[in-house]
């Protein structure tokens, strides 16, 4: 058998054992120049409702490449339901943010607009294509979906209340992550994060008054926005998520 270099798609359509995709123009590219791969070569390719497949490389031209789909090597299994609010910030901390959010296993992703928002450069496909890349690399099926931006008084009208939504509030007076998460364990979840500038007092007073929404402290100092967003979800994995049950998942 051909070597398999650790190459991992994600592929959008249904992958088939025997059938032959063909790939476009930008995973061609990075397959044939990036990547110099060649015909007979084998690659790892998935989505979240078929799972992950060997896949033997057919033809390769930069703009053109068709695979075969030769074996499943893992089943789809259920993931978290967690979700992150986040208010996006500069360009290179967005980036991180969306990053750590595929590996940390977030189901969805929604850009909410605050008062203190840089509200400018909202790009909804550029986030999108980061978290297929971010999903490639940490081994991941499923690609988190990447909702349109909301307003936050969008984002609380509309709110399903089955969802409980932790509110990391910058004031420090909320209950501890733990116990919180803890408590609402069985529960489909979502980490709410303000922007660099932090929540207005209006907004908090709005937030908080929500029966849907949990008042979250992360301890006695201010973190930036990204750091919150990390720490917050990595107690959420360990607590209640799939932390606790790491290789059965493998
Ligand atoms: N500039 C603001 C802080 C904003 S921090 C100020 O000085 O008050 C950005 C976001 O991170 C906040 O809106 C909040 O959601 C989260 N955050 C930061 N530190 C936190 C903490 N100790 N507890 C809970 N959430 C926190």
């Amino acid at each position: 058998m051909a070597s398999i270099r650790n190459i991992r798609l994600y592929i959008d359509c249904d992958l088939i054992i025997s059938s032959n995709i063909e790939l476009d123009d930008m995973k061609s590219h990075y397959l044939c120049n990036v990547m110099r791969c060649t015909q007979g070569e084998n690659i790892k390719c998935f989505n979240s409702q078929d799972g992950e497949f060997l896949c033997e490389i057919q033809n390769i031209n930069k703009k053109s490449t068709t695979i075969k789909v030769l074996q499943q090597i893992k089943t789809p299994s259920l993931e978290s339901d967690i979700w992150l609010i986040f208010a996006p910030l500069k360009k290179d901390k967005t980036d991180f943010v969306i990053e750590k959010a595929v590996e940390l296993g977030v189901s969805k992703i929604i850009p909410v607009i605050t008062q203190h928002t840089n509200s400018e450069k909202i790009k909804v496909e550029r986030y999108k294509q980061q978290a297929i890349e971010a999903a490639e690399q940490c081994e991941r099926l499923s690609i988190p979906q990447i909702s349109t931006a909301k307003s936050l008084t969008d984002l609380l009208t509309e709110w399903n209340k089955e969802r409980v939504l932790f509110f990391m509030n910058e004031q420090r007076n909320g209950q501890d992550a733990i116990t919180t998460f803890t408590k609402y364990a069985n529960k489909p979840a979502a980490i709410l994060i303000g922007p660099e500038g932090g929540f207005s007092t209006d907004e908090i007073a709005k937030i908080s008054a929500q029966d849907f929404v949990k008042n979250i402290s992360l301890g006695p100092r201010i973190l930036r926005a990204e750091t919150a967003a990390t720490a917050s979800l990595a107690v959420w994995q360990s607590c209640v998520g799939d932390w606790k049950k790491s290789k059965e998942n493998l």
